[in-house]
């Protein structure tokens, strides 16, 4: 919400956190959500949806990396890529890093994200879209991984859904029908991550991915990195897996996976990798309560 030179956060009635508003870039009402972009001298340029901060300059690797390289990495031989959400284009410019992954899929529902970001935030996207490897589509996601005419069986090797909250254009991305076709789209080694909120405001949505994407992964687990912009602690990222090993690679064969991939990155690591996969008790009983 915009008052005076502050956008207040609209996430939780109770709790927030606000910016000030250096330079305002641009603003719209798309055809999906409420689209903001302005400049903050803390945290650079900044997108928010729908009253929700997405994206920040300063902040943005952290995300980015952990929803790529960990997956990728863990897979060790992915080739296919689908990204689901993603508008501003950080989980597209990570993945492509890796000179080994053949095509990217990325399916966004709005058209005016992709567009505005790519012109206020270029250093997000940073020439991700014009690589031969890329096919962007816009649609909503749920009708993508359900469109087995489109989209036959097993294409896939890594699935990352880069959504906004369960609210809004977002919401359905976080139900038993999304992960059904996420798992239809997925090859026999292969694995799902997304964004699943801030768990100590947002338990609730572990909870919930545990028990749904339960049904359709021989693996469920979550792993965390802590995202300042991403306001109230660790973000948990969703992982679903077919093949349970892909969760216990060694630290050797990471490190060597990582120096193979020759990446440059400001946050992951291997060991970092394997640590996020440590969570809080609090944590660990939800994802096991439900596992019961
Ligand atoms: N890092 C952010 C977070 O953790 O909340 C997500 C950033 S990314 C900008 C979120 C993207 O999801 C937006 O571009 C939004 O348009 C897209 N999105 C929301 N609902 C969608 C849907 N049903 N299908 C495809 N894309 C969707």
């Amino acid at each position: 919400m915009l008052k005076d030179n502050l956008y207040s956060e609209t996430l939780y009635e109770t709790y927030g956190q606000h910016f000030t508003v250096d330079k305002m870039l641009f603003e719209q009402k798309t055809d999906h959500q409420h689209l903001v972009i302005f400049e903050n001298k803390e945290f650079g340029r900044m997108m928010a949806l729908d009253g929700v901060i997405q994206t920040t300059e300063r902040d943005e690797f952290i995300y980015h990396e952990m929803l790529t390289h960990v997956p990728v990495l863990a897979h060790g031989n992915a080739k296919r890529v689908l990204i689901i959400g993603g508008g501003d284009g950080g989980m597209l410019r990570e993945v492509l890093k890796h000179e080994t992954i053949e095509h990217v899929t990325m399916v966004e529902i709005d058209s005016a994200v992709v567009d505005m970001c790519r012109e206020f935030l270029p250093n997000h996207s940073a020439g991700a879209y014009d690589d031969p490897r890329v096919n962007l589509v816009i649609c909503d996601g749920i009708e993508f991984v359900n469109d087995s005419e489109k989209t036959p069986d097993g294409s896939f090797d890594v699935i990352i859904s880069d959504c906004t909250d369960p609210i809004g254009p977002g919401e359905v991305l976080f139900t038993s029908d999304f992960y059904a076709g996420c798992k239809r789209l997925l090859t026999e080694n292969g694995m799902f991550v997304a964004q699943n909120g801030v768990c100590f405001m947002q338990l609730h949505e572990v909870e919930t991915t545990a028990r749904r994407l339960g049904h359709y992964m021989n693996d469920i687990w979550f792993y965390s990195a802590a995202v300042p912009t991403y306001a109230g602690g660790i973000m948990t990222f969703a992982w679903g897996a077919n093949n349970p090993e892909s969760r216990h690679v060694s630290l050797e064969e990471l490190t060597a996976r990582f120096n193979a991939a020759g990446i440059e990155t400001r946050y992951y690591t291997p060991a970092v990798h394997q640590a996020a996969f440590a969570l809080p008790r609090y944590v660990e009983q939800a994802v096991q309560t439900v596992n019961d």
